[in-house]
């Protein structure tokens, strides 16, 4: 696949696919989002269909600790997907757009219980995997690389410590109009955290295929031109200060 604009050498078999993985608040949206775009291609956040799918557990009621009642409700999810003109795909719950009532903190802790759930994960991979395989794009998460796309050609990890990702979430939040108590929400990133690297299935891993990228000392758009160069030079050597 030829991505718009830009010289990407040429790939083996089928469309362009990126993954970027890693812990919460570590920039990997805002990174997606732009290389996604720079490269001309589809951009998924993964997250943001788990976010979709725990936020219906709560609107029906469900404990989010009733296995069976949250893998029944996972096979039958009227979830769907929408190309919006930026590129970047839009996850539907009843044909309705969610962004705006997926990020509130009661939501983002519901979905890391649920994410655990082995059902709940082959329904999500099944989607992402037939997507990808339509048209290809930039898909983000945290077992993008690891089990949805093992093939994929680039795969990045992107990783920063605890207290650069709270400070993060904390702006995002912020810039939102939340009041956010900082201690209360390291305590929050740092639980999630523990439940998708201990998680029995797909867990967040940073495989020997990933490259590995500290964010902390960079902005989005220095990640961007890391993953970029990489990209360009077809996947060979690490980027500067990988
Ligand atoms: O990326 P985001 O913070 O929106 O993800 C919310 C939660 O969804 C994560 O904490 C994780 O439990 C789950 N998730 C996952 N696998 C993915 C993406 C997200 O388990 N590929």
């Amino acid at each position: 696949m030829s991505a718009r604009g830009l010289d990407v050498p040429a790939a083996p078999r089928g469309p362009l696919v990126v993954a970027i993985d890693g812990p919460s608040g570590v920039g990997k949206s805002t990174t997606a989002r732009g290389l996604a775009r720079r490269l001309g291609i589809p951009y998924l956040d993964t997250g943001a269909m788990y976010r979709a799918l725990a936020l219906l557990v709560l609107r029906r009621g469900l404990d989010p600790g009733d296995r069976e009642a949250v893998e029944a409700l996972a096979a039958s999810a009227p979830l769907g997907m929408r190309q919006r003109d930026d590129g970047q795909l839009e996850v539907l719950l009843d044909g309705e757009p969610v962004a705006g009532r997926i990020r509130a903190p009661e939501v983002s802790e519901a979905t890391s219980r649920i994410a655990v759930y082995p059902r709940v994960r082959a329904r999500m991979v099944a989607l992402q995997r037939e997507i990808a395989g339509r048209e290809g794009g930039v898909l983000e998460g945290r077992d993008i690389g690891s089990q949805v796309l093992p093939g994929a050609r680039f795969k990045f990890f992107l990783d920063a410590p605890l207290a650069v990702r709270v400070a993060r979430r904390r702006l995002e939040l912020a810039a939102r109009g939340g009041a956010v108590d900082e201690a209360e929400l390291a305590r929050e990133i740092e639980e999630r955290d523990r439940r998708d690297r201990a998680r029995a299935d797909s867990p967040l891993v940073c495989t020997p295929g990933h490259i590995r990228i500290d964010t902390g000392p960079l902005d989005a758009e220095g990640v961007i031109a890391r993953m970029l160069a990489f990209i360009r030079a077809g996947g060979r050597g690490a980027p500067e200060g990988a």
